[in-house]
């Protein structure tokens, strides 16, 4: 982190999460709580609650939660360093200047520089199809696919001219050096003829990242050149599998799924029609890091891929990823249209809309292309169809899910109930169990990262502990924050024991211990666990005891693994483990 800890703290006590929230969201006090309707989804009802007790808002409807920094860098677009700013001028205090090494310094001017450069050509590609005669083409193909002025502007839309030279010399009268003009990507250099521009007779749509700043360009060429679409090649500043074209207004629709798209022109038209969710991969497949940045702002996708052959494999490969990242989603058929801009064009919003509403199930659609693929009139082949499907049936870790899916595919398909679970039955005996659906790797995934159940048992140990402290004197004989698997729930378990250990405990404050926004997002879901209902004493006195051992015992057991190789601390780590976990069963915990 930049600014040292109690500094953070400070400027986060300074500013009570009331006062601040209240000036973006309506709040009404009720209870403990001040209720308000969330900001970062669509709802009528209050379910976005802000606790002045812990300093943290959270709500009950989408699972958004966090302290007052991650509020204002959610809802304004804010980098950590900017909320910190704009919080610390609101309570009067002053920041030191941020210390970087060398090298980053370096580093991070380099990448400012691109990011300038970037600009000034966006700047010029848009003075070009504005001022320039050659750019009447650009405006007219523009029109043509019947774009107003307003959203060409909002998309920063441009030219670039057609033998391309000026734009470098531009930049130099700018200050840019060939280099830098060449890994911004905009040029490339040979012996011969020095640099010369990537982009010439084409329409150019610039690439933001999520803050608004040009990190690339596409180009689609008028006439028949080819390629039809170009992209800048990835640079310092250009990760094509980390960002996605139209998601600087997308995260902020407040809609409540996100629409994933081909092309430009799609998002570019959908928001038009008014999508403002919609968003498109920039000129390569979808990416499991796209996945999971969107699953930051949505839990849902609804795919308008292309209704054409490469268009169903692409749906099928997102598909595939948004599963991997646990979220859902759905399809939009659009036929006979091909894609959302022609769609838009010949039928409107409204029919649109109504494609949304009708979207197909992700599951059923995986199940109808694969249908195609086998003649339904040959017994054999058929056969070969339901093995497919009792294959993908098995996806489903939950046993609920999976039997839903089962009853509703095997009356769509005419196929005996019975028959079907025998099939799906007989794939997880062979797979050794139910193949659990795979999750893309991730950086903040621990090495052995926990199952969802543990890493619930371990979660709603933290939310129970941080509203009961007093419990802690019983539980510390037995768990210790390295029984935590995730790397980021060990972080909080350990700030969280520390605290209690001293007396004094501020849930708020661990949050922004965290730089990355995704790990902020996990340290505050831990404190908002949702136990189940229990009426008795003796009921909670069971689910608590029920906890501390499943924590307990899946510590002890990756111990256990790790022993296998060797490893002497996990040995000893077992040893003690395994102590605490039998004089733990043995054990009653009261509640009193
Ligand atoms: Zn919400």
């Amino acid at each position: 982190m930049y600014y040292k800890d109690e500094l953070v703290d400070e400027v986060r006590s300074r500013n009570d999460i009331v006062d601040v929230i209240s000036g973006y969201v309506s709040l009404k006090k009720k209870g403990s709580n001040h209720w308000g309707c969330c900001p970062f989804h669509n709802e009528k009802t209050p379910s976005f609650a802000v606790s002045q007790n812990r300093q943290m808002y959270h709500c009950f409807g989408c699972g958004e939660s966090g302290n007052v920094f991650t509020f204002l860098m959610k809802y304004e677009n804010y980098s950590f360093p900017e909320a910190i700013r704009v919080l610390a001028d609101r309570a009067g205090i002053a920041l030191p200047e941020i210390e970087y090494s060398e090298e980053q310094k370096k580093k991070n001017n380099y990448k400012k520089r691109l990011l300038d450069l970037n600009k000034e050509a966006a700047t010029f590609f848009y003075m070009q199809l504005r001022n320039n005669p050659h750019g009447k083409a650009g405006l007219d193909y523009l029109r043509k696919r019947q774009l107003t002025d307003e959203t060409m502007n909002r998309f920063g839309l441009g030219f670039a001219e057609k033998n391309g030279g000026e734009l470098i010399a531009y930049l130099r009268s700018k200050g840019y050096e060939d280099k830098e003009i060449k890994d911004a990507g905009l040029a490339t250099f040979s012996e011969q003829r020095g640099l010369s521009c990537l982009f010439w007779n084409r329409v150019m749509y610039p690439i933001f990242d999520l803050n608004q700043r040009v990190i690339g360009f596409g180009g689609r060429v008028m006439g028949d050149g080819e390629p039809k679409y170009l992209n800048s090649p990835e640079t310092a500043v250009f990760d094509k599998r980390r960002n996605l074209y139209g998601f600087q207004y997308a995260r902020s629709s407040r809609s409540k799924y996100l629409i994933l798209c081909e092309g430009y022109m799609d998002v570019i038209s959908m928001h038009q029609a008014g999508f403002g969710q919609a968003v498109a991969s920039l000129g390569t497949a979808f990416t499991p890091e796209q996945a999971h940045l969107i699953h930051r702002y949505y839990q849902q996708v609804y795919l308008a891929y292309d209704s054409d052959g490469a268009g169903v494999k692409a749906a099928l490969r997102a598909i595939e990823i948004l599963r991997g990242e646990g979220m859902t989603a759905k399809v939009i058929d659009m036929r006979p249209h091909k894609d959302p801009d022609e769609f838009m064009k010949a039928l409107g919003a409204e029919a649109f809309q109504a494609r949304i509403d009708q979207a197909e199930n992700s599951f059923f659609y995986e199940i109808r292309m694969l249908e195609r693929n086998y003649d339904q009139q040959d017994p054999e082949e058929k056969t070969k169809f339901y093995r497919e499907i009792a294959k993908k049936l098995c996806q489903f870790e939950e046993e609920v899910e999976r039997e839903n899916y089962l009853q509703a595919i095997a009356e769509k398909y005419f196929i005996s109930m019975d028959a079907l679970r025998k099939l799906v039955m007989s794939f997880a005996a062979v797979q050794g169990d139910v193949q659990p659906v795979q999750r893309p790797k991730s950086g903040i995934q621990s090495k052995d990262a926990a199952s969802e159940s543990t890493k619930k048992a371990q979660q709603l140990l933290i939310t129970w502990l941080a509203d009961s402290p007093g419990l802690y004197a019983k539980v510390r004989k037995y768990i210790v924050p390295d029984d935590f698997t995730e790397e980021v729930y060990r972080i909080v378990a350990e700030r969280l024991f520390e605290g209690l250990e001293r007396g004094s405990f501020q849930a708020a404050d661990v949050i922004s211990t965290f730089e990355d926004e995704e790990e902020q997002h996990m340290a505050a879901e831990l404190f908002y666990g949702k136990l189940p209902p229990m009426d008795t004493r003796q009921e909670r006195e069971k689910t608590f005891h029920d906890i501390l051992y499943a924590v307990k015992k899946n510590s002890c057991d990756r111990y256990a693994k790790l022993q296998e190789s060797n490893d002497m601390e996990a040995v000893k780590k077992l040893f003690e483990g395994r102590k605490a976990l039998l004089e733990l069963a043995k054990t009653h915990i009261s509640l009193e």
